[in-house]
């Protein structure tokens, strides 16, 4: 089950539940009711699937209040070809693999396992080779 609800969906392929403003064109992510951008109420939810271009990457060592899952793993900044820039984690732990500019491809990922023994999935950015499209 997702980590939380609106945020992507799992596919294949796997989507970001984007928000894109009819007033402005700007898209956004999470999806707000309201365009951060510009206010206006005519918000539509759009599907963004990637791939994008990594932005900046790091790695997280010592695991965030409340966070379940293991460290250390990737985290970092995607942009998207409609000029989205996505905070989000990485598949790749070793920040040497990685290389600004490289493709990134949306995917789905185990977070941890709940107190039930559910799944709990997140999304995710994985190195990839297909090439973002030209915006
Ligand atoms: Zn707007």
């Amino acid at each position: 089950m997702p980590v939380r609800a609106g945020l992507f969906v799992e596919g294949p392929p796997p989507a970001l539940l984007a928000g894109h403003c009819r007033g402005c064109a700007n898209h956004h992510f999470p999806r707000q009711p309201v365009c951060p951008y510009c206010s206006a109420e005519t918000v539509d939810e759009v599907l963004l699937r990637g791939p994008g271009r990594l932005w900046v990457h790091t790695a997280v060592t010592a695991a965030p209040p409340g966070y379940e899952g293991e460290v250390p793993y990737g985290f970092g900044v995607v942009e998207l070809p409609e000029g989205l820039r996505v905070v989000g984690r990485l598949t790749e732990a070793e920040p040497a693999r990685l290389r600004p500019g490289q493709p990134m491809v949306l995917a789905v990922v185990p977070l941890h396992v709940d107190d039930e023994g559910r799944e709990v999935l997140t999304y995710a950015f994985a190195p990839g080779d297909t090439e973002p499209r030209d915006r």
